[in-house]
């Protein structure tokens, strides 16, 4: 039987990054203890957590210790090799399971389930080999979008073809590794849908947000996002069959192409909280941290309700280019919420923090946390 694992027990994350950390914050306000595993310290999740181990996810032994040490185990970063997972799960429930992380982590494989569910994705082939990227090319046409099949995140391993004479400096920057070449979307919006299943199956989601990307990485999301009737229950009933058919338990976050005529095409899948739900920690009843806590320790699964319209911006480390930002400022917008993720190192592309706001309106709320996040530039910075 599947008892719940309640309030006082502890919660073990791999991975330690902002996702653990949000986690290890809402864990803790329930009453939960948190250890987190990971190759660093002093981690954005270690800082919140109970307890901090640094060893590498290969440390087979250490995350057999880490798992003797907790109720159960999640994950905040996907890179972690079902090896792992396994070991840790000869143990304790690990949620959701090493082979919901087996099938995301991996592009071919994600897209040859969600093809075999039925489920829309950007058209797409495998390709092992320069020549193979040049009959793929000559298939689905150009522009395409060359992607290594594992390990890949924010952009990283992504290379835009244009022409066929970029085809070789492109297989090389790709490292010569399997990938997945994809045809251009010229989407009309990109769109997230940030779901949970709970341990006794039950469903819930967010409702659609509308993201914005900057250099391949997420930029600006806004909820609720504005779509045409019919694009919201298309969306569900696409999370609802992704959820059931890999048998999650836990949080997973729908990435989704807006193609012309409102056809929803399934980007990516990520199995754990998502960089455009953050905004949930401060707009919506039950966040999607505390989600995932419910949805693995066999809780009820909490109100989705979105309490106001939000919009959440994200601080890279490039907001650090001209000195230590203005926070004060931003501290002054009184609809808005600061979140740093205690990141010693501010690097370009890095993300460092969000900010969100709340508003009547999503596009006042987008309008609202754009501006707070320009009053963060020191004085003197100039405009670009
Ligand atoms: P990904 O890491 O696959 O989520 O890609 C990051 C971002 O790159 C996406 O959110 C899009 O903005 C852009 N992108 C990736 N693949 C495609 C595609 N096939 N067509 C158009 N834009 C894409």
């Amino acid at each position: 039987m599947n008892r719940a694992i309640l309030p006082g027990s502890t919660v073990g994350v791999l991975g330690s990054g902002q996702l653990g950390r949000m986690f290890a914050i809402a864990a803790r306000r329930m009453g939960y203890r948190v250890h987190t595993l990971s190759p660093d310290d002093d981690t954005p999740t270690g800082q919140v957590a109970d307890l901090e181990i640094q060893a590498d996810y290969e440390d087979l032994d250490a995350v057999r210790r880490f798992a003797m040490g907790v109720d159960v185990v999640t994950f905040e970063f996907e890179n972690i090799s079902s090896v792992a997972a396994e070991a840790a799960a000869a143990l304790k429930p690990v949620r959701p399971s090493g082979g919901v992380l087996h099938t995301t982590q991996h592009r071919l494989r994600e897209k040859t389930f969600l093809r075999s569910a039925g489920i829309p994705v950007t058209p797409f082939e495998y390709v092992r080999s320069e020549s193979e990227l040049r009959a793929a090319l000559g298939r689905l046409g150009l522009p395409a979008v060359l992607k290594t099949a594992g390990w890949g995140y924010d952009g990283k391993g992504q290379v835009k073809l244009r022409s066929l004479d970029e085809v070789p400096a492109a297989w090389q920057n790709v490292g010569g590794q399997e990938c997945v070449v994809e045809a251009w979307v010229e989407f009309e919006q990109e769109l997230s849908v940030v779901a949970a299943r709970g341990l006794d199956g039950s469903i819930d989601d967010y409702g659609l947000i509308a993201n914005e990307h900057r250099h391949h990485i997420l930029d600006i999301s806004t909820a609720p996002a504005e779509v045409a009737p019919g694009v919201l229950a298309d969306a569900r009933e696409i999370a609802r069959t992704i959820l059931e058919r890999l048998d999650v338990v836990g949080v997973l976050c729908i990435e989704f192409f807006l193609a012309p005529g409102n056809r929803l095409l399934v980007n990516e899948l990520a199995p754990r909280p998502h960089n455009s739900g953050h905004l949930t920690f401060d707009a919506s009843r039950t966040s999607q941290f505390e989600q995932q806590l419910r949805s693995i320790c066999g809780l009820p699964l909490g109100s989705t309700e979105l309490l106001r319209p939000a919009a959440m911006a994200n601080l890279l480390g490039d907001v650090w280019e001209h000195g230590e930002p203005a926070w004060e400022r931003a501290c002054a917008a009184p609809h808005v919420k600061l979140h740093l993720y205690g990141k010693r190192e501010a690097r370009p592309g890095r993300k460092m923090g969000h900010l969100t706001a709340l508003a009547d309106d999503a596009a006042t709320a987008r309008q609202e946390v754009l501006a707070a996040r320009e009053a963060l530039r020191p004085k003197g910075w100039p405009r670009t």
